[in-house]
């Protein structure tokens, strides 16, 4: 099993047969984006529908290649992990300008699946699970806060019996329901909004072209193999496979592995006892537990691994024996597919977005620590915000201090071991353990 180009659930079940040609020319844009991943290609989409047309999209691989086509396709509330974090960076007025836009991701991805008709399995219901007082507490405030963001969306806190009634697992003891929150096949979605951008608008998508050099100044210029792309403004939106091709950005990540399974396709009986309400499912733990039953009735289940930082030799059976902790049940049913890969993390778990110190035109959005399928679709606005005429959003995200990683490039799996240690000691702190 590799890592390093994976085949996945999303890769088997793709519905778009979609590919774009490699750069063999000297082109120019009004804007170059690095990265067709979901930042990337949602910024796109996001600019070519407020007017700004002249687009190019450089993929290195293919669309999807990084985190956008292995993650867990869980499309949840929020944007950074914990807003805590970030209050004293950016004061109350920024504080209520990010709020205001951590629970709209869904209903973008909504709106785009019917204005663009993709084919993507959008499903609703969510469940945010807890074991324990702390997190009862906890996910009774997140009602509080999400249902006075969606007064409309059913968004239902549920504790002793009433949580088997979503999920069909004794490990749980509360949960807040949210019916606005859901599922997606995350491949389908991107396709089908690289689809809209290019038929549509017209934009420019490039794959099997990595960006090689860049020179900065008035006009950027990108050199790939065969051709370069001369350019007004420049994104960054390379996740975990920046490398070190722009340092300024390299060194305040750090990147952690993630993973994800299929089970073979299960009879009804099972999947009605795992989720009466075929939802998506994740516990508020910083290692957490995340599934949820696919359209095709298998349950996908995935999670960021253990205390220690490490690649597990045996992944189907490693994911396996996590998955029957929390359903004893299974344990005769087949692993199909595992695969894995890296996700950037920053130090407060927040997303950085901006501009470089010393070059205004040169904007990057990376850091989603892990969870960046529907707060990739809340920051490509927010960019597109910095490179228009900006907005309360944009100043309060491009205000947060960026921390460097030290010791990331040498020390990776102790950086990481020691880092999620401290953030399980924490989360007995915010209430999440
Ligand atoms: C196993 C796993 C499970 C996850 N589960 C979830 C989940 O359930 N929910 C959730 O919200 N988030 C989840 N995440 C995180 C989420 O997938 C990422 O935060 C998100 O996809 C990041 O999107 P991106 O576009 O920024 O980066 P990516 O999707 O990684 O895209 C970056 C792209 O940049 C390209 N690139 C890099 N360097 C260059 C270059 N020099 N030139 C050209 N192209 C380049 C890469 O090839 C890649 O395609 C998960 C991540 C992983 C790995």
């Amino acid at each position: 099993m590799s890592l390093e180009n994976p085949s996945t659930y999303y890769t088997i079940t793709r519905k778009y047969d979609l590919h774009y040609p490699d750069l063999e020319d000297d082109i120019e844009a009004d804007v170059v984006i690095i990265g067709g991943g979901l930042t990337g290609i949602n910024t796109a989409l996001e600019l070519a529908e407020r007017g700004v047309n002249d687009v190019v999209v450089l993929e290195g691989n293919y669309l999807g290649f990084g985190g956008s086509g292995r993650n867990g396709g869980h499309v949840m509330a929020g944007i950074g992990h914990d807003l805590e974090k970030i209050e004293k960076d950016v004061g109350p007025d920024g504080l209520e300008a990010i709020l205001n836009i951590s629970d709209v991701g869904a209903s973008i991805i909504k709106k785009r699946i019917q204005k663009y008709n993709i084919d993507a399995d959008f499903q609703h219901g969510y469940g945010y699970l807890g074991f324990n007082k702390r997190q009862a507490k906890t996910l009774q405030s997140w009602q509080r806060t999400f249902s006075s963001l969606n007064p409309d969306q059913e968004i239902v806190y549920l504790e002793g019996n009433d949580v088997q009634n979503i999920v069909g697992s004794e490990r749980y003891t509360c949960a807040l329901k949210h019916m606005g929150n859901g599922q997606v096949h995350v491949l389908n979605l991107l396709l089908g909004y690289a689809k809209a951008f290019t038929d549509l608008y017209g934009g420019r998508i490039y794959e099997n072209t990595p960006a090689l050099e860049v020179e900065y100044g008035e006009k950027i210029v990108v050199r790939t193999a065969k051709g370069s792309v001369k350019a007004n403004k420049i994104l960054w939106a390379c996740g975990a496979f920046l490398d070190k091709l722009e340092p300024e950005l390299h060194k305040t990540t750090i990147n952690v592995y993630a993973f994800n399974s299929v089970s073979k396709p299960l009879p009804n009986h099972l999947i009605e006892q795992i989720s009466a309400i075929r939802g998506a499912f994740s516990d508020i733990t910083p290692i957490i537990d995340y599934y949820r039953v696919t359209n095709e009735n298998r349950l996908m289940y995935g999670t960021c691994g253990m205390l220690l930082e490490y690649v597990p030799n045996d992944l189907k059976s490693f994911l396996h024996g996590k998955m029957l902790r929390l359903f004893p049940y299974l344990k005769d049913i087949k692993i199909d597919l595992a695969w894995g890969g890296p996700m950037e993390c920053t130090l407060n778990f927040f997303p950085q977005i901006g501009t470089l110190t010393e070059h205004k035109n040169v904007f990057f959005a990376q850091g989603y620590s892990g969870f960046g399928v529907t707060p990739s679709h809340v920051i490509a606005g927010v960019i597109a915000d910095g490179m228009s005429n900006g907005s309360k959003a944009w100043d309060a995200m491009s205000s947060i201090p960026r921390k460097q990683v030290y010791g990331k490039d040498n020390f990776r799996h102790l950086v990481c071991s020691l880092g999620k240690i401290t953030q399980q000691i924490d989360a007995y702190r915010v209430g999440r353990r």
